[in-house]
């Protein structure tokens, strides 16, 4: 694929773009007040500014939630949230990928799914010494990892490499019928677990959040139900101690392969992160069968507060971003 924008109607600001630049392509359609010119391969944009602008939001390297970076500036940051005022509704006024072509989550429907018999297994090797910390940010709960060398990678199934885990957060409701991104024919789950990883072949995280190929992530559904899967304890323990947005607690020795279901069956597509700048960057791998959980564990995620701890108590809640225009894309399985 082979297009260009042009600043204003100068052909010698034509910037040439390949697949390559696909984040930047969606971006450059998304700019405001485009003209497509008949026979020529190129786009003219009359308006840069809000092209500029989303380019300096993917600066922040990957979505706030699904990954923020501490030691970055927050100049460009916006706020956003879930609430109606910033929610997913709104986040397309300063993040231009939010109506891109290839968002995320979206609705799988199991009828329109193509089986791929070339899709091969999926395999994860995880260093428990990698675990880090585990934080409320006041949007999520998420336990980050080492990621300074390929100790804790994913590889196999639609991916062409290895893959480095960085962190895991979740997603849930305000009640136990909804809180999953992901829906599978109209089914949403009380929760969603994103295990979030990035192709090392792009020199740092920062980098690989503007390749097409860049990031990976392995997303498991939470049903509440019985009997639970005791392995979530371990996380939902250590709850307590970052109640408050800003709080942070050592979480060593933990191997997030112990959260893994039975089954390896998994959907996967094209899209992005869900949560802002939603770069379009990601290859989902989603896996077909929940993990269980109690009512009250999902209970214990529900006590976490999206304020300080010198502000009032909020409860951090249905921070889930609805599902996505589909598009062209297909969903591929790797089961009958
Ligand atoms: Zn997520």
């Amino acid at each position: 694929m082979v297009a260009g924008i042009a600043a204003g109607e100068n052909p010698e600001e034509v910037i040439e773009f390949t697949s390559e630049h696909r984040t930047w392509l969606d971006l450059c359609f998304l700019a405001v007040d485009q003209e497509r010119i008949p026979g020529v391969r190129f786009w003219a944009i009359k308006e840069l500014r809000p092209l500029d602008y989303g380019i300096g939001a993917m600066d922040n390297g990957g979505g706030d939630d699904e990954d923020d970076d501490k030691t970055t500036p927050d100049k460009y940051s916006c706020p956003w949230g879930y609430e109606k005022h910033n929610g997913p509704d709104r986040w397309y006024e300063y993040y231009l990928n939010a109506k891109g072509h290839n968002q995320s989550p979206i609705e799988i429907n199991s009828k329109e799914v193509h089986y791929d018999h070339s899709l091969l297994p999926w395999f994860a090797s995880y260093d428990p010494g990698a675990a880090k910390t585990i934080l409320n940010n006041g949007r999520t709960c998420k336990v980050v990892f080492d990621d300074t060398f390929d100790r804790s990678v994913l590889r196999g199934g639609p991916l062409p490499g290895i893959y480095r885990l960085r962190q895991l957060h979740f997603h849930w409701g305000s009640s136990d019928d909804h809180g999953s991104e992901h829906v599978v024919d109209g089914v949403k789950y009380a929760g969603e677990l994103h295990l979030l990883h990035w192709n090392p072949k792009h020199s740092n995280y920062a980098d690989a959040v503007r390749r097409y190929d860049g990031v990976a992530v392995l997303a498991i559904f939470l049903k509440v139900g019985k009997p639970v899967k005791r392995e979530m304890k371990r996380i939902l323990e250590e709850v307590g101690a970052i109640k408050s947005k800003g709080k942070e607690a050592p979480f060593p020795n933990f191997d997030p392969s112990i959260l893994f279901p039975k089954s390896r069956d998994y959907w996967t597509y094209h899209g992005s992160f869900t949560t802002p700048p939603c770069e379009e960057v990601i290859t989902w791998i989603i896996l077909r069968e929940p993990i269980v959980v109690s009512p009250d564990q999902m209970a214990k995620f529900r006590s976490l507060s999206m304020n300080s701890e010198n502000e009032p108590f909020r409860p951090l809640v249905d921070n889930w971003r609805p599902p996505q225009p589909r598009y062209y894309r297909m969903v591929s399985s790797s089961f009958l």
